[in-house]
């Protein structure tokens, strides 16, 4: 078969090569078994190799997501939940379908408690029921061969976590945006990915070479090219060597103009392997993902921003709260939406499921004790919901107080990122600080949803009119002495850089495995 190359757009650079694993395979009906023998030990298998299956994921994961995993291990250990399965399978009911009334029965009930934590934990079982039935129905070829290239329609960003992606491998979708939470993951983990290739009429099997540099892959290549795409990618590994001699440097553009490098991280296990040398601090915690299947408690919480303030020492560590919804949904706290990135999400949530988001602030103030913390609000509209969220930290700082346990009230600030704020920044002079998400600024500002790859074009952070409100929110701080930040996506990319600090920016975040390139690009600005 001839070579083929198909141009697609570069969601986060570098250079895989494997086979394609293609991800939008239909999921495998179950087969049922010939007896009730056969489908009881049908049922047990499963629940054993979704045990498996979330025990090494335990492994690999951080002290909070492991808890989270432990409790998930534990319930399925416990008799009691798969003994209706069992009983209903005696009556002749199949595997499949007597795990699944079994555990929607019980599912139900929790829904249906009058107690959020009960409430919250129908998440859970979820997604208990639905990893055995996965495990029910798959076959053997459903997990992809490390160091595969994943292609499909989209990724969700669960099935990118759980990808062991220490052998290499890449993404390469049809569809899909670089502004995805998926592509931020996959940015901040440095995994190559390229989206917008459209559907490839011919999946040969062999080799393919995935170029996230420049977007493209190649199926079926000739020696010829499997040389060509080796020099590429050592050539680019020699340019992020190049990089690195920036890393430990403090960022100084051409002009000798200093800026401050900051990282963007998700997890506290990010931070594992970032010299703080490196790098001015945390810019933006993004706290969603640790919402991600179940939601965490206090303790949980608490930990997790804990280990990230150690880790900085003095360097501030801006922590988010929680921005659950969009294209972040969260089960058992965000809502099915027609148009959720116009919803219920950000701090609109937060202030209306203000138990949740209660939990979330008491550990943000026990946490602060431990470091430089700084606390900011995604999805800020109106002054109006800023002075909400900042009373109610107010109050929960007095209930802590009272019962006497350590805490610090950290500086409140916002995320930029709704079009209201940037336009009439001047109801926001008292917030403590802005953050500028150019990911929602910009698709909210041009109507291009950030993970629908078929207006991404249109989703550019160099359109003058978003970059006009980036100078003027930047502008607006200098002259109110508010410190202005931006922690969206464009912070990291080198193309974006130099229009950002002409912009009147000096404080970019960006994912970790940028902090060399973002410096080397600043160095090469004259502002
Ligand atoms: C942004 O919108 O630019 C941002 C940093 O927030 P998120 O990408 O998490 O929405
Ligand atoms: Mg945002």
């Amino acid at each position: 078969m001839r070579a083929m190359r198909i141009d697609g757009v570069p969601a986060s650079p570098g250079y895989a090569e494997g086979p394609l694993f293609e991800l939008d395979r239909p999921p495998v009906a179950y087969r049922r078994k010939a007896s009730p023998a056969g489908e009881e030990a049908a049922l047990k298998a499963a629940i054993g190799k979704a045990v498996r299956r979330l025990t090494s994921l335990t492994d690999a994961a951080d002290a909070d997501a492991a808890g989270i995993l432990e409790f998930h291990i534990a319930m399925l250990q416990d008799d009691a939940l798969s003994g209706p399965a069992i009983a209903a399978i005696g009556s002749g009911e199949p595997a499949d379908a007597a795990w699944r009334q079994a555990l929607d029965a019980e599912i139900a009930g929790y829904e249906a408690s009058d107690q959020d934590y009960f409430r919250a934990r129908a998440a859970d079982l979820r997604d208990i029921r639905d990893q055995v039935l996965r495990a029910l129905s798959e076959d053997s070829e459903d997990a992809a061969p490390p160091g595969a290239i994943l292609y499909g329609t989209d990724i969700p960003p669960t099935r990118f976590l759980e990808t062991d992606w220490s052998k290499g491998g890449g993404i390469a979708l049809k569809a899909g945006s670089t502004a995805s939470h998926v592509a931020m993951l996959a940015r901040s983990r440095g995994v190559p990915m390229v989206v917008g290739l459209g559907d490839l009429a011919d999946k040969p099997a062999g080799v393919a070479l995935l170029d996230a540099e420049h977007g493209g892959i190649v199926l079926s290549p000739s020696p010829a090219e499997i040389e060509a795409f080796h020099q590429s990618s050592s050539s680019f590994a020699v340019q992020q060597g190049k990089a690195q001699t920036f890393l430990i440097q403090p960022a100084v553009t051409k002009a000798g103009t200093p800026v401050r490098v900051r990282v963007n991280i998700a997890y506290p296990s990010d931070v594992d392997g970032i010299d703080i040398a490196t790098c001015d601090g945390v810019g933006l915690m993004r706290t969603e993902f640790l919402f991600g299947k179940a939601l965490p408690d206090e303790e949980t919480q608490y930990h997790a921003y804990r280990r990230v303030l150690e880790w900085a020492g003095e360097k501030p560590v801006t922590i988010r709260t929680v921005d659950a919804g969009g294209d972040k949904p969260v089960p058992g706290f965000t809502v099915e939406e027609t148009n959720p990135f116009l919803g219920l999400r950000g701090i609109r949530l937060s202030l209306a499921r203000r138990d949740i988001f209660r939990v979330q602030i008491r550990a943000l103030l026990r946490a602060a004790i431990h470091g430089n913390l700084k606390v900011m609000f995604p999805m800020i509209a109106t002054a109006e919901e800023y002075s909400q969220a900042a009373a109610l930290f107010a109050e929960e700082q007095a209930a802590l107080a009272a019962r006497g346990v350590a805490h610090r009230l950290p500086p409140l600030g916002i995320m930029v990122e709704v079009p209201s704020v940037a336009i009439a920044p001047e109801a926001f002079a008292n917030v403590a600080f802005f953050s500028i998400g150019s990911n929602d600024l910009t698709q909210y500002v041009m109507a291009a949803a950030r993970d629908n790859g078929a207006v991404a074009p249109l989703n550019s952070v160099h359109h003058p009119a978003v970059l006009r409100l980036i100078a003027s929110v930047a502008a607006f701080g200098r002259e109110k002495g508010i410190p202005v930040s931006l922690c969206g996506d464009a912070g990291g990319d080198p193309a974006a850089i130099p229009a950002l600090l002409e912009a009147g920016l000096r404080d970019l975040s960006v994912a970790p495995p940028q902090l060399a390139t973002a410096k080397a690009a600043i160095a090469d600005v004259s502002v």
